[in-house]
């Protein structure tokens, strides 16, 4: 603390206080971004089964199909616009065969997903295609 003409002047002190605060927010935010590397990491280990073929490949070598449905606009025919499904509606489509996996019944893999927090994007090597006609099944 020092006096400068009278008034106190503690920017010294508060200065290194920030500087400090600032250090432990990067330390954080590391440690957040390598636990999040290794989130993201783990989910892609996963081994997901094809109900048509039966074959088991790992998460990343499946394509996301993320449908949409129509919402139409009021008062308005032939016109709307699309929304995209939850996961839970959406499709995986096979590395092996192509065959379209409608993900309605895997629960634990839906919410193994979406716990994960991971963006699609990082989870799915090939394409994420959307299918604006697929209509869930
Ligand atoms: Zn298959």
């Amino acid at each position: 603390m020092q006096f400068i003409g009278g008034i106190m002047d503690n920017t010294e002190e508060v200065t290194k206080q920030i500087a400090k605060l600032g250090n432990q927010i990067a330390r954080t935010l590391a440690k957040t971004e390598a636990q999040h590397k290794r989130v993201v990491a783990t989910v892609r280990t996963l081994q997901v089964r094809c109900a048509q073929c039966e074959t088991f490949s790992p998460l990343p070598a499946w394509t996301f199909i993320q449908d949409r449905y129509l919402v139409p606009t009021r008062g308005y025919t032939g016109g709307g616009y699309y929304n995209d499904s939850s996961i839970e509606t959406c499709h995986l489509q096979c590395p092996q065969c192509n065959y379209r996996n409608y993900l309605y019944q895997r629960t634990a893999l839906t919410t193994l997903i979406k716990q994960s927090r991971v963006p699609l994007k990082d989870l799915f090597d090939t394409n994420i295609l959307v299918d604006e006609n697929s209509g869930g099944f």
